[in-house]
């Protein structure tokens, strides 16, 4: 039915896979490894900050940008965390989460007919907010083990129709870190063909194995063409909040600024406010969270191992891909609504964030932002399926 009124350019779109896994979880009380939202909430202190905030009464509109206190503590963070300079006041904008800074720098930035280049398997909103703007996806593929791009196959996708590449590092679904030679492909290539650059670096503080988070607007050249994106969502495990923003030059944020205010205008005004406490942390915070997170991705890696899949190790995101293809899987999204009646653990199918269906066929992304004993459990329950 939905078909009969659905604009046609979002036709194909559905349910996302997020919402369709979790449903799936509840309704067979199975241990949710699919959508990737902590089990346990950030830091009590930033809670606070919340509710303090509720109570001093910041619950009417807060300014369209963003409060200043946040737009500085977002400028704060990336000169802190990677010598970036942003103005707060020309070139930081506070969106809802990074999901809606996304949707508002394609739909400011592309013209109908515009191509936008992306790394595949890609988060599912970039396909449908590329459609949003009746612009085309071009997609380079990420191969296994190691997931990087072939830099031949980034020049192939790019055509004088190309306005962006949208990138995300460290990478949802496959838990890949492009590393500084790949990033330096990609700043060459939008320097020589004057592209802009969309980085959603929502994982940016969880890396492992000393694996360093580069950001593209470090590179040569791709500080003023690059639209930086990121969120508090992942790195203080308060998903719920909404809370993202943009970095960019004046005339990017003003652009991505004037689609914003017309999707949600403003949001979230007490978590604005909390969120200045969260980025004041210490570095303790950031540090200690990711070890925690790399010792609960050994569990369960090594877990996925043992029942069998062939591990994709992650170096970074809350995410661990595995093939499922050992197990006798032939279709991932088959293997994931079955999985729930044979072991109870709910995985998400990597096939629906492909456009080359072939290349992620049996492919299935499992999540580790739980706690020790809800993964130990899991991977108890994943021990029966071989
Ligand atoms: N990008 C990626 C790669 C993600 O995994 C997510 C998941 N939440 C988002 C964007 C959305 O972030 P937010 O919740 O801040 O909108
Ligand atoms: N980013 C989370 C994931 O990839 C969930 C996002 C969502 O539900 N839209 O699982």
């Amino acid at each position: 039915m939905t078909e009969r009124y659905l604009a046609a350019r979002l036709r194909g779109f559905g349910t996302t896979i997020f919402a369709e896994m979790s449903a799936l979880a509840l309704a067979t009380d199975s241990i949710n490894l699919g959508q990737g939202f902590p089990d346990v909430d950030g830091p009590a202190v930033v809670a606070e900050a919340a509710i303090a905030a509720i109570r001093a009464g910041h619950n009417q509109y807060p300014p369209g940008p963003g409060i200043p206190a946040l737009r500085a503590a977002i400028a704060q963070h990336q000169r802190h965390w990677y010598g970036l300079e942003f103005d707060p006041d020309t070139e930081v904008l506070v969106t809802a989460g990074a999901t809606e800074a996304i949707a508002a720098a394609l739909l400011a930035l592309c013209e109908p007919g515009d191509e936008v280049v992306m790394l595949e398997p890609y988060y599912d909103s970039y396909a449908a907010c590329v459609a949003m703007a009746g612009a085309t996806r071009k997609v380079v593929t990420l191969r296994p083990p190691d997931y990087a791009f072939d830099p031949d196959d980034l020049r192939a996708a790019i055509t004088p129709r190309t306005r962006a590449i949208l990138l995300n590092s460290p990478h949802n679904p496959t838990g890949a870190v492009l590393s500084r030679a790949q990033l330096e492909v990609v700043a060459r290539l939008c320097v020589e063909h004057d592209l802009i650059a969309i980085t959603d670096e929502v994982y940016e503080h969880l890396t492992y194995d000393g694996v360093e988070h580069v950001p593209l607007a470090t590179l040569p050249g791709m500080r003023d063409r690059t639209v930086t994106i990121s969120s508090a969502g992942k790195t203080f495990s308060f998903t719920g909040w909404k809370i993202g923003w943009v970095c960019a030059s004046p005339e990017l944020t003003a652009a991505v600024r004037t689609a914003k205010q017309f999707l949600t205008y403003v949001n979230g005004a007490p978590f604005q406010h909390a969120i200045v406490t969260a980025l004041g942390l210490p570095d303790d915070y950031f540090r200690d969270f990711a070890a925690d997170l790399s010792a609960r991705r050994d569990l369960l890696a090594e877990g996925l191992r043992a029942a069998g899949f062939t591990v994709f190790p992650p170096r970074g995101t809350y995410f661990v891909t595995v093939d499922a293809a050992p197990l006798g899987a032939t279709d991932g999204l088959a293997f994931c609504r079955e999985l729930p009646t044979r072991c109870g653990v709910v995985a998400v199918p990597n096939v629906v964030f492909y456009d080359d269906a072939d290349a992620g066929r049996t492919l299935v992304r499992f999540t580790f932002c739980k706690r020790r004993e809800v993964l130990e459990e899991a991977v108890g329950r994943l021990a029966t399926l071989a």
